[in-house]
């Protein structure tokens, strides 16, 4: 089971959910597949891909955990954060506001 969550930034509405267990994979054939819960996959599972969001410039993306990076692919700065972690980090959108966690949004997968 999985527990979502969701940031939203107090300055401009930008809002990122998270889940808290990433993107669990396995490999078939030599391709990276995805295990979706419920699923007996899960013990096959070799790796983690997780969203990750670059404070710098926005960019979303993942990290794998097999081969774990810790610069934005994209502008390469190292201002990078795992989107379950964003409270309270200063919003790469408008520059002004910060993430906070928005309790009305609750989601269980
Ligand atoms: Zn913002
Ligand atoms: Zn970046």
């Amino acid at each position: 089971m999985a527990i979502g969550m969701r940031f939203v930034c107090r300055g401009c509405d930008k809002s990122i959910e998270a889940w808290d267990d990433g993107n669990p994979y396995y490999m078939e054939n030599g391709r990276k597949q995805y295990a979706y819960h419920p699923s007996d996959l899960f013990e096959l599972c070799i790796g983690n891909d997780t969203p990750h969001l670059c404070l710098s410039c926005g960019h979303e993306f993942m990290v794998d955990s097999n081969a774990p990076i810790t610069q934005c692919p994209k502008c390469k700065a190292d201002m990078i954060v795992c989107t379950t972690m964003l409270d309270g980090k200063a919003c790469p959108y408008c520059k002004q506001g910060v993430f906070v966690v928005d309790s009305g949004w609750h989601a269980i997968s």
